[in-house]
């Protein structure tokens, strides 16, 4: 295990290092981008030793692990970011362990979510997911489905809806994750202004290992990592 702890260490520091390099090479201060370690592929042991090595903000893509994660004292101090599919009946659960949902994909689990989060006084931060590589036909809205869900951001009270998240096309290589990226970026930048006062879509969660500083250079705020950080480690 102590070299499984090294290795994850350096993995850590190699992909910052790597991430301030996109950053600079369009002139953006590096820690306007924030790094979830998505640990779905490890279990508690790995996962704390990515924290323990200063990776605070954790993503999990199925609620039932993120619930047993978080319960685990060894990860207590970590910030968990839901970035998988999220059914409405496992919102309750999910609500007092999670610090950022990243995948809202409907108007219907955002009403859950917000019914849930007055219930439970309990604020929650959201991202809105969108479809823009057409290849996941069920992940996230369609540009239209998220302009028709707007105007129901004025009635949240217990929600606030912080930004856009996207995965890039599988299937399309690089040329094509840069064009998903670029698309998503404009989307924002073209809703923002039809949102409601007060909602500010400043989060694009977007870049992941294969694709991460194609994501950076296109303005992504939050870079969703996992198998780059363990590479190189026995699971
Ligand atoms: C698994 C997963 C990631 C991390 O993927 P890697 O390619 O291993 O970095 C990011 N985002 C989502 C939504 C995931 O499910």
């Amino acid at each position: 295990m102590a070299q499984a702890i090294q290795r994850i260490a350096d993995n850590l520091a190699r992909v910052r290092e790597r991430i301030a390099v996109a950053a600079n090479s369009v002139n953006r201060d590096p820690s306007e981008i924030q790094l979830i370690g998505v640990s779905k592929y490890v279990g508690v042991e790995e996962t704390a030793a990515l924290l323990q090595s200063g990776c605070l903000d954790l993503g999990e893509s199925r609620p039932q692990q993120l619930w047993e994660k978080a319960e685990s004292a060894e990860l207590a101090s970590a910030k968990w970011h839901l970035i998988g599919h999220l059914q409405r009946n496992k919102v309750r659960r999910t609500l007092p362990v999670v610090h950022m949902i990243h995948s809202v994909d409907s108007l219907r689990l955002l009403e859950a979510i917000e019914q849930c989060a007055s219930e439970l006084q309990r604020p929650t931060q959201v991202l809105l997911e969108v479809n823009c590589s057409g290849d996941r036909a069920k992940h996230g809205m369609t540009s239209d489905a998220l302009r028709r869900l707007l105007p129901s951001l004025a009635d949240l009270n217990h929600v606030s809806a912080c930004g856009l998240m996207t995965m890039a096309s599988l299937k399309g290589g690089p040329d094509v994750a840069e064009q998903n990226f670029a698309d998503l970026r404009k989307l924002r930048d073209t809703v923002q202004s039809e949102c409601p006062s007060g909602i500010q879509l400043r989060e694009l969660s977007m870049g992941m290992s294969q694709d991460f500083e194609a994501a950076i250079r296109a303005g992504s705020t939050m870079v969703r990592l996992g198998s780059i950080l363990f590479e190189g480690v026995q699971i």
